[in-house]
């Protein structure tokens, strides 16, 4: 079956009823037998039968089953937000003494957690160059656990050399998890290119509506049972409407992912043509940083993209608050268009921009028509 058709008939009801499975409440089971619980207590990481609610009801099950068949991966675990499910992976493969490796571009709350959180866990950071391919292999350690990543990376958009890296990482039995929100299960195959844990926040594309917190983990059968066990043990349990609404945007993705794709790279194109625009780091853009790894390795861009506007940062704020069609707001992959002046907390990478003469300025590019969203930034530029 093709990923559209997975989309459609995976997680839901398999008897005739209603074609949606319904909305779960749920904190207690209740069990005909003392065997029977406790059968089901030792199976909670690993059986699909029901425990107690915070490992899940029949509505996380079947967002779960949807995206974990749509991804090609063993499992899925529901997550209270992409960030729950991130924080998760890192304390299931890395504890105190370990060492793990994140890319410099990585999604600015996730660097918040690696330097407070993890740190004072006694696990500690090391910040890679997004570019470094099969080169990762000079910054692995004995005490290594976990090589993250996320591709392409949050504000800049690095596309990283992930089957080069899993690959040194398998070699080496080190788990590798993927930050895969941008492309979604539908634009990258996490699995084919040899990674263990696929991550989303389903906040962004998978909901598309901005009206849903929910992450999901998609797993290898190999780690599993990890994710869940450390999901578990820190009580990250996803609410059953959350999930409701997670499986009922997933559904449209695929409609609504291909065209943010297209309204992405007409904008993409059109800016790139404007005297104020510097560079646009958009990877689908034929000669744009990441376009060769991009082509090779992607079957679909994302309408989430930036660009270096030539001012500072009062000239970006100008822009953003003129724009009529674009709010300003954190998050994306809803069906609106948002509009962010991004900051990006690096610490080894040069930034490809200079940030007193220039601003990096992130769209969400939503469902609107392209040429009503053209119009506007047109006029927001004739402001500054
Ligand atoms: C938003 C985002 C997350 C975190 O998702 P939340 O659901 O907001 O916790 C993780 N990774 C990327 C790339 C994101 O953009």
């Amino acid at each position: 079956m093709k990923k559209e058709t997975i989309l459609v008939h995976t997680g839901r009801p398999k008897e005739a009823g209603p074609v949606n499975v319904a909305v779960q409440h749920a904190s207690t089971i209740t069990f005909e037998s003392v065997a029977a619980f406790e059968a089901a207590r030792r199976g909670v990481y690993d059986s699909r039968d029901l425990y107690y609610g915070l490992f899940g009801t029949q509505t996380a099950l079947a967002f779960e089953d949807a995206v974990a068949r749509l991804e090609g991966g063993h499992r899925a675990l529901a997550l209270p937000s992409g960030l729950a499910a991130i924080t998760a992976t890192f304390f299931a493969f890395a504890h105190s003494g370990d060492h793990v490796l994140v890319p410099d571009s990585v999604y600015g709350p996730v660097r918040e957690f690696c330097d407070t959180i993890l740190q004072r866990s006694g696990i500690e950071t090391t910040y890679y160059d997004p570019a470094a391919g099969s080169g990762i292999l000079a910054l692995i350690r004995a005490d290594t656990k976990l090589i993250y990543l996320e591709s392409p990376g949050s504000l800049t958009f690095e596309v990283q050399d992930v089957p080069a890296i899993a690959r040194v990482a398998r070699e080496r039995g080190i788990v590798t998890a993927l930050d895969n929100t941008w492309a979604t299960p539908l634009f990258f195959s996490a699995f084919d290119h040899g990674v263990d844990v696929s991550l989303h926040a389903a906040t962004k594309y998978i909901g598309g509506h901005s009206d849903v917190m929910s992450g999901v983990a998609v797993t290898t059968a190999g780690v599993h049972r990890a994710v869940r066990q450390a999901a578990g043990r820190l009580g990250f349990a996803a609410g059953p409407d959350d999930c409701f609404l997670a499986l009922r945007g997933l559904r449209t993705l695929a409609v609504r992912l291909r065209r943010h794709e297209a309204s992405g790279f007409t904008l993409a194109a059109w800016l790139r043509a404007h005297p104020q625009v510097r560079t646009v780091l958009h990877p689908g853009l034929p000669g744009a940083p990441g376009h060769e790894l991009w082509k090779r390795d992607f079957s679909g861009a994302a309408g989430l993209f930036a660009f270096i506007l030539r001012g500072g940062s009062d000239a970006a704020a100008r822009f953003a608050e003129a724009l009529q069609l674009f709010a300003i707001g954190a998050s994306w992959g809803g069906y609106e268009s948002l509009v962010m002046i991004a900051r990006p907390p690096r610490s080894a990478t040069t930034l490809p921009y200079d940030g007193a003469s220039e601003s990096l300025v992130r769209l969400s590019v939503g469902l609107e028509d392209p040429g009503d969203l053209i119009d506007d930034l047109a006029q927001a530029f004739q402001r500054i």
